[in-house]
């Protein structure tokens, strides 16, 4: 992964902002912009240079994942934010651009009273910008993320019984991404039986999974750094002709906004594709969430594809398609795959199955 370029696309957008350098407070995004995976780091980026300010704890690991970066190792005793203070005297920075989503008010009220001739800059999302569009490197982690999940779900699928909890079968879905070599989860899986299925983000329960007539389960891997994000229903009996129709409605509603994507749609167009199946098959009201989201270092990231969603999509970007119709007291079916957005239209990049009938199992 090529760090110093992104440094440098960062650093031509403080040019734009008018600020002589960024603190960048979010986790996700300094190891986007280093390669180091550690946590309590910030990365305090100028216009001649950057430097890392950690702690004794990840000396070793910064010597391994990130050479050659210069380092500012906070002596014992002294906290993160008087070594930002520190450090932003030296450089002499007036204007300082930093992370509205990230910091904190505490933090920023202590810069503002240590240092009270600092210009304070609240920028929201500037290197979340850079990390929607992935390169080569990033597109393999997110692919090798997918088999993961996928072969673990295959695995639980495989080893399926009727008697075991939702919660048994998160648990195995979180030991089959480890046993396959992913780090672990990207998200605690949702496994939701019956109607617990209407409930789009259900915490796995006790409940038994042999009288459910579908099971949802919503899970994703962790690669190394970069995640999968899927979702599926699992049919457990003869299949009603209400689950049919249901099941139906979300795969046309899905298949007709993937095949929708393509370089310079927004994200609101995409899911208005979506929408207006489910809407012409009588649920408008039922599909009570966004479309998709960015896919990466994060599990939700930028673009958000949302009704009001105007952002472009452009080669490079990996969004969720996740179209779903939830009955209160009866249960929810929800699709999900990851897709790539390729200069030619789109590339699926998950291939668990989903028709209605290769969902059946025990
Ligand atoms: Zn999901
Ligand atoms: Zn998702």
């Amino acid at each position: 992964m090529d760090y110093q370029a992104r440094r440098d696309k960062l650093r031509r957008m403080l040019n734009k902002l008018d600020v002589d350098a960024a603190l960048v407070t979010h986790f996700p995004n300094v190891t986007y912009l280093t390669g180091f995976t550690g946590d309590d780091s910030f990365l305090l980026l100028r216009r001649d240079g950057e430097v890392l300010l950690s702690d004794g704890r990840y000396v070793t690991q910064l010597q391994e994942e990130c050479p050659g970066l210069d380092l500012h190792i906070r002596a014992t005793g002294t906290g993160i934010n008087q070594a930002i203070v520190r450090t932003l005297r030296a450089a002499g920075v007036g204007r300082l651009a930093v992370e509205g989503d990230s910091m904190t008010v505490g933090q920023r009220d202590r810069l503002a009273e240590k240092l009270p001739k600092l210009r304070i800059v609240v920028a929201s999302g500037l290197v979340e910008r850079l990390r929607q569009i992935k390169d080569k490197e990033e597109i393999a982690e997110i692919r090798r993320a997918i088999w993961y999940a996928e072969r673990a779900f295959g695995a639980i699928r495989a080893a399926w019984r009727s008697e075991q909890t939702e919660k048994d079968l998160a648990d195995e879905l979180d030991h089959q991404f480890r046993r396959f070599g992913a780090r672990g989860a990207s998200f605690p899986p949702i496994v939701a039986a019956g109607a617990r299925a209407a409930l789009p983000h259900a915490t796995p329960t006790r409940q038994t999974l042999d009288r459910a007539e579908l099971v949802l389960v919503d899970w994703g891997a962790e690669g190394w750094l970069y995640k999968s994000d899927l979702t599926r229903v699992l049919l457990t009996a003869k299949i009603s002709p209400k689950l049919r129709r249901i099941y139906e409605v979300v795969l046309r509603a899905q298949t007709r906004a993937i095949a929708a994507v393509r370089p310079g749609v927004t994200g609101a167009e995409v899911d208005a594709v979506a929408r207006r199946v489910i809407a012409e098959a009588g649920f408008g009201r039922r599909f009570g969430h966004g479309l998709g989201h960015g896919l990466g270092l994060e599990v939700h990231e930028a673009p958000r594809l949302s009704a009001k969603d105007t952002t472009v999509l452009r080669p490079g970007m990996v969004i969720t398609i996740e179209p779903g119709i939830y009955l209160p007291g009866w249960g929810g079916v929800r699709l999900e795959d990851d897709v790539l957005v390729t200069r030619g239209g789109r590339e699926v990049l998950s291939s668990a199955p989903k028709q209605l009938e290769e969902m059946i199992v025990g």
